[in-house]
């Protein structure tokens, strides 16, 4: 920092400099990319460790990249948990890939506002022909548009949006749903996820303005029910106008029928949203498409590259069958945003409620040129192979029992040792309350031991165990290695009672 003080060298970090760190910087990536497994996946510091550790303002005088490289290693990477990790298995499980991080790195240098074509031309045009080859990827028909957002709730926020714009005669945009007097419904299953739920909030439609249909016995709504809702709704004076279908459910990936939804929703004339954040990226493999049939018939569709297509975060796309109503729900152009070539290109801001985006398409380009469509497929593919081998073991054991379908690739199970089934003088209430206490302890003491790391949900009430995998470095010794430690902490209790 000493050329800081020279008049006229106020001026960035100079090329050598970036040249010297930017090597020391891929270096460590890349070491660190190779072996995950080298760190706790599930990061064991305590609340508040690092803002402890770090001074309570900022330098006043530049330091050295060096000293800023060795925090990175002694004060961040212990309080990072490793989503790269082979045995993260919690939530979705991602994975930024190398060539993803490296496309990131194009977006980091270009740092480009693509708010409209002209602020970037291959921005909005790479965003528009890699989403044409998601498009085909995913069989959507051509009548489907796309757009890149940051993540699902924003896509899922920004396609209801559309919905509530493309309701005739209500003017929302004019007069605010207050001035509209408008009691819209939007329906979607107990088991869709809460982004929704924010997206009415946001959108003012309130958690009121949200029904949810309840379930059959493997988590999919019931398209009868929701039937009956909308006519019980109609005749109350609400205004339905939106159903939001999930493809791949986020506790259990379960797969509501879309096609039957597909008719109700033609035939109310309701706008059909399907969340597919997770699983739709099985849509890539032909054996996997009779579970999406019916998403071709959507009015919109968001799928998340950065969940299951290793992509790094963030990278959300919202396609869409009707580009112009998503427009008008959102387009506002002042003056100063005025281009002269806007009849002939798409300016993205005009499709959401954000004016300067990213240059996000870059890295989506990069993994689908390096993978391929095919290498892709491969992928998934053993990701579902995995999850097929962990439920078999599931299955085939006398101490553990599965808990949902398992239609892509993730598994929902928990813990029933003989012990607690066997026990008669228990209460099924009873000996519930034990089992939830013992899969709660089971998934803490693995996820402290520091090997794998597990998530949960509850299912009607019973506590499940989750374990994900889309993560490009996950083999069958990491299922293998959670299979194990699941078992070892269980005969630990059954050693200990
Ligand atoms: C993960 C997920 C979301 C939310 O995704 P974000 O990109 O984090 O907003 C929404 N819906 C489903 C079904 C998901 O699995």
């Amino acid at each position: 920092m000493e050329n800081a003080k020279e008049p006229g060298a106020l001026g960035d970090m100079s090329a050598e400099e970036f040249r010297q760190y930017g090597y020391q910087v891929v270096d460590w990536i890349a070491d660190y990319l190779a072996h995950p497994e080298r760190h706790a996946v599930l990061s064991q510091v305590e609340p508040g460790y690092l803002k402890n550790a770090l001074p309570q303002s900022a330098p006043v005088n530049g330091e050295a990249m060096d000293k800023v490289l060795a925090d990175v290693d002694e004060k961040i990477v212990p309080g990072v948990t490793h989503w790269n990790h082979p045995a993260f298995f919690a939530y979705f499980s991602i994975s930024a890939s190398a060539p993803g991080i490296l496309g990131e790195m194009f977006a980091a240098a270009f740092n480009v506002n693509a708010m409209l074509w002209r602020t970037s031309p291959a921005a909005t045009e790479l965003e528009e022909v890699t989403l044409n080859w998601l498009r085909q990827m995913l069989e959507l028909p051509e009548s489907f548009g796309g757009v890149i957002y940051d993540t699902a709730s924003i896509s899922s926020l920004c396609a209801i949006a559309a919905a509530r714009e493309a309701v005739p005669h209500l003017h929302v945009r004019e007069k605010g749903l207050y001035g509209a007097a408008a009691k819209l419904r939007l329906y979607c299953s107990e088991q869709a996820h809460s982004s929704i739920d924010k997206a009415a909030i946001v959108l003012g439609l309130g958690q009121q303005g949200i029904r949810k249909i309840a379930c059959d016995a493997e988590f999919r709504l019931k398209p009868e029910l929701l039937d009956a809702a909308i006519a019980e709704d109609r005749a109350n004076g609400w205004i339905p106008f939106c159903v939001v279908a999930t493809t791949g459910t986020t506790s259990t990936t379960s797969v509501d029928p879309v096609a039957a939804i597909a008719d109700i929703c033609e035939r109310e004339n309701l706008w059909l949203h399907v969340d597919a954040a997770y699983g739709g990226a099985a849509a890539i493999l032909p054996e996997m498409r009779q579970l999406f049939l019916g998403c071709e018939r959507a009015d919109s569709l968001v799928m998340n590259p950065h969940k299951w297509m290793f992509v790094p975060v963030d990278l959300s796309v919202l396609f869409c069958r009707r580009m112009e109503v998503l427009r008008q729900a959102f387009s506002l152009v002042p003056e100063y945003l005025r281009s002269s070539e806007t009849d002939e290109v798409k300016n993205f801001m005009e499709y959401g409620p954000q004016l300067g985006r990213r240059f996000r398409a870059i890295k989506l380009w990069f993994v689908m040129r390096y993978f391929g469509v095919e290498g892709i497929t491969a992928r998934l593919r053993q990701h579902l192979e995995l999850a097929r081998q962990f439920a078999a073991w599931v299955d085939a054991s006398a101490e553990f029992e599965r808990l949902a379908p398992t239609p892509f690739s993730t598994v929902c199970f928990r813990a029933f040792p003989a012990t607690l089934r066997q026990r008669q003088d228990w209460s099924e209430a009873e000996r519930e309350a034990a089992l939830e206490t013992l899969n709660e302890q089971i998934m803490e003491r693995v996820n402290q031991r520091g090997k794998v790391f597990l998530s949960h949900t509850k299912l009607n009430g019973t506590f499940t165990i989750r374990l994900a995998i889309g993560n490009l470095r996950t083999a069958t010794a990491h299922i293998q290695l959670a299979w194990d430690e699941l078992n070892a902490v269980l005969k630990e209790w059954q050693s200990a009672s």
